[in-house]
């Protein structure tokens, strides 16, 4: 399926717009087990206090917690480096979701985990276990890095987690 909703959350009257629009229930939140937030999305300062832009939201959790998809889709990469670990990319219409420190390995571009066998063009569910938390790459407990693209500009997960939230209640 694609993606109709077409706002980047940027601006508030664009948050508002995309705050009321009931398709954000569709999405999952990306961890099964929820410890917390350990850093937000945007500007911080980096391990040798240098400031640096933080692209995505980090969640706290166990080690080995089902980290679900997002949004139905199709495996855009699998990324094993030393920034991201081992990682994934899925594509969903115009957007790009990527989650990183993940548990498991890659194998001739394949993503294992557990019972998980993802590859580049593997095509997913929303909600579907697509691998486990980890401490892979730049990472100093297990958590979940999670980034959201719209036309590769980079989005305030915080944002969509919101929206979510909202188009569950209405
Ligand atoms: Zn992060």
């Amino acid at each position: 399926m694609t993606l109709a909703l077409g706002l980047t959350l940027h601006g508030a009257a664009l948050q508002r717009a995309a705050l009321a629009e009931s398709r954000w229930a569709q999405g999952v939140f990306p961890v099964s087990r929820f410890v917390g937030y350990t850093s937000q999305f945007g500007q911080r300062n980096g391990s040798g206090g240098q400031p640096e832009t933080h692209t995505g939201l980090d969640i706290a959790a166990p080690l080995g917690s089902a980290v679900r998809s997002w949004w139905s889709g199709r495996v855009q990469a699998v990324l094993n480096n030393s920034s991201c670990g081992v990682g994934l990319v899925i594509r969903s219409g115009d957007y790009e979701h990527t989650y990183c420190h993940l548990g498991g390995r890659t194998v001739s571009g394949e993503y294992r985990s557990g019972a998980v066998r993802l590859r580049a063009g593997s095509s997913v569910r929303g909600g579907q276990t697509i691998g486990h938390v980890g401490i892979s790459g730049r990472s100093s407990g297990p958590h979940l890095h999670w980034a959201v693209s719209w036309r590769g500009r980079w989005l305030n997960p915080g944002h969509i987690l919101r929206a979510m939230v909202a188009a569950r209640q209405r």
